[in-house]
């Protein structure tokens, strides 16, 4: 992978500027800016989305016969690195990110042309039912009963940390329908309908107080059988295949760049302001962005090894673990950075909680401290990295 842009490149890179320019709306820029959380809130990161979708630049990893852009790594890179710099929101990954590419693999003909078309135009909000209160790690234990009725399931059971399913039409989830053999040989995924009759949806404050999580109840609830993806008991598959989706096929290294931008800005704010020159935290920030430096480019080598709609496979773990644990080292940069100052922060949605820069360090710390659990934990992912080397030690 050349990382010299050609001239084609840059005039790439020209053209992603200059749609960022006409398009990204105070509004925009301010909703990203103010959000620690996980994803920017549904009004921000759809009204977005809805932009990039008439652009034709919403789903770069989906064929193109679905809408998929064809760019190269380097295009791919480009993009991503001009939308974290210009402040861009955040799209909602549900759908575009993880379900996408599960139903153009799995998806019977009937489903494809039902569902990514909804998903594109931002018509279904997905949200991701897989974890429950037995199940997070260990997610082959889950066990929301799955009984079929005629043309029906019926669902009885929980699920949790659902994020965002307050605003969801529509969740995937992994369901049980046979206790019979292995466990992940009774699983199935199946798309619901969360205004169906008997879904209850109940928020889960997080540390930062955001609600983004959630603990979602099935009452006997009823879905149709067409609404399974791929065989009955098969969905296991389904699910290993979402993940690698979830855990590497982001770019993570431009917004995490942005993040670090930030501390960087406060730091020079203070001095500015007659703060005293401290070396230990100069020393901390070059360390923290050599960290980063490496972690770029490892990802522009995962990057240039894939093809267009490939998922990284294992490597995704390393990807996953390597950008959570930079996340949180920014944040605790700056943390330290603010000191004392942390302490003024009176809490996510306050008038003026957040208007500088210093402003979204204590909120972005304390939601950074989910990015190690959230997709798998950081514990698991160093399973199976150590799985799969000791699989095969030659790599
Ligand atoms: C912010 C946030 C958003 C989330 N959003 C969603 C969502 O939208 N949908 C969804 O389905 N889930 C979601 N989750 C749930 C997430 O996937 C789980 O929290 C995660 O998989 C861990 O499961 P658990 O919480 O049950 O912890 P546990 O699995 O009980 O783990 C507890 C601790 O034990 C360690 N541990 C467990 N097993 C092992 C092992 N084999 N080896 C070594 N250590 C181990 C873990 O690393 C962890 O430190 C979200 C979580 C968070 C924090």
């Amino acid at each position: 992978m050349n990382l010299l842009l050609d001239t084609e490149d840059t005039a790439f890179r020209e053209e992603v500027r200059s749609f960022l320019t006409a398009h990204l709306t105070p509004a925009l820029l301010r909703g990203q800016y103010l959000n620690a959380a996980i994803y920017p809130e549904p009004e921000i990161s759809l009204a977005w989305q809805k932009m990039l979708h008439r652009r034709g630049w919403l789903v770069p990893l989906w064929p193109r016969e679905w809408g998929g852009t064809g760019w190269t790594p380097v295009q791919r890179f480009i993009f991503e690195t001009e939308c974290a710099l210009a402040g861009a929101p955040l799209v909602h990954p549900m759908g575009v990110r993880l379900l996408g590419p599960v139903l153009l693999r799995y998806g019977t003909e009937a489903q494809k042309q039902h569902y990514l078309p909804r998903i594109l135009a931002g018509v279904d909000y997905w949200c991701q039912g897989f974890s429950e209160p037995g199940a997070g790690s260990d997610l082959a234990s889950l066990k929301l009963r799955t009984v079929p009725d005629g043309a029906d399931y019926i669902l009885d059971g929980s699920k949790i940390w659902t994020t965002h399913a307050q605003h969801a039409n529509r969740m995937f989830a992994l369901v049980r329908t046979s206790t019979e053999g292995k466990r992940q040989d009774g699983i199935s995924f199946l798309l619901i309908d969360m205004h169906s009759p008997g879904v209850t949806v109940r928020p889960i404050r997080t540390i930062g107080g955001d609600h983004d999580l959630n603990e979602v109840f099935f009452d006997q609830v009823r879905v149709p059988q067409a609404n399974r993806v791929g065989e009955e008991n098969a969905g296991w598959e389904c699910a290993r295949y979402l993940l690698e989706f979830e855990r590497g096929a982001g770019i993570f290294s431009p917004r995490l760049r942005s993040q670090l931008k930030r501390v960087g800005d406060v730091m020079q704010t203070q001095q500015a302001q007659g703060s005293a020159y401290d070396g230990h935290l100069y020393r901390r920030f070059g360390n923290v962005l050599a960290d980063l430096d490496t972690f770029e480019m490892l990802e522009l080598k995962t990057l240039a090894l894939l093809e267009p709609a490939q998922a990284p496979g294992p490597l995704s773990s390393v990807l996953k673990l390597r950008a959570s644990r930079l996340r949180q080292a920014i944040a605790e940069l700056g943390i330290e950075v603010l000191g004392a100052e942390s302490l003024r922060w009176h809490g996510a949605g306050e008038d003026g909680a957040a208007e500088a820069a210093q402003d979204t360090l204590l909120p972005d710390f304390l939601n950074s401290r989910a990015a190690t659990i959230f997709g798998g934990t950081q514990e698991i992912q160093l399973g199976i990295i150590a799985k799969t080397l000791l699989g095969n030690p030659a790599r």
